[in-house]
């Protein structure tokens, strides 16, 4: 957190500091900054044994699950652009780009 150090009179009241929201932390398959509500997610399912996480909107979060299966998901692991070389998540990280951070919608389910 970068503060200035100057402690000059003028500005003092700026209410800057405390009002500053935390540092936004980028999703790790979108690249947005997360939203309020942060989801952190299990590159390895698990269920799988997978025991990093990483913070995600909750929609691109349903995105992979739809998408992937649990062995996909292993397989692939923490390497995301095997994740975004999947063409409807490529679709789906381009479609969700403008998006507020906290956008949500219903992801349908592939049937299989
Ligand atoms: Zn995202």
């Amino acid at each position: 957190m970068a503060r200035k150090h100057s402690k000059h009179a003028f500005h003092d009241d700026e209410p800057q500091d405390e009002d500053a929201p935390a540092p936004a932390v980028p999703c790790w398959l979108c690249g947005r900054p997360t939203g309020k509500t942060i989801v952190w997610h299990h590159p390895v399912p698990k269920s799988r044994g997978g025991r990093d996480v990483v913070p995600m909107h909750a929609i691109c979060q349903q995105t992979l699950i739809v998408n992937f299966t649990n062995s996909e998901l292993q397989r692939h692991g923490m390497d995301v652009e095997a994740l975004l070389a999947n063409p409807t998540v490529r679709k789906f990280v381009d479609w969700v780009a403008n998006k507020d951070p906290d956008f949500t919608a219903t992801i349908a389910k592939k049937r299989r």
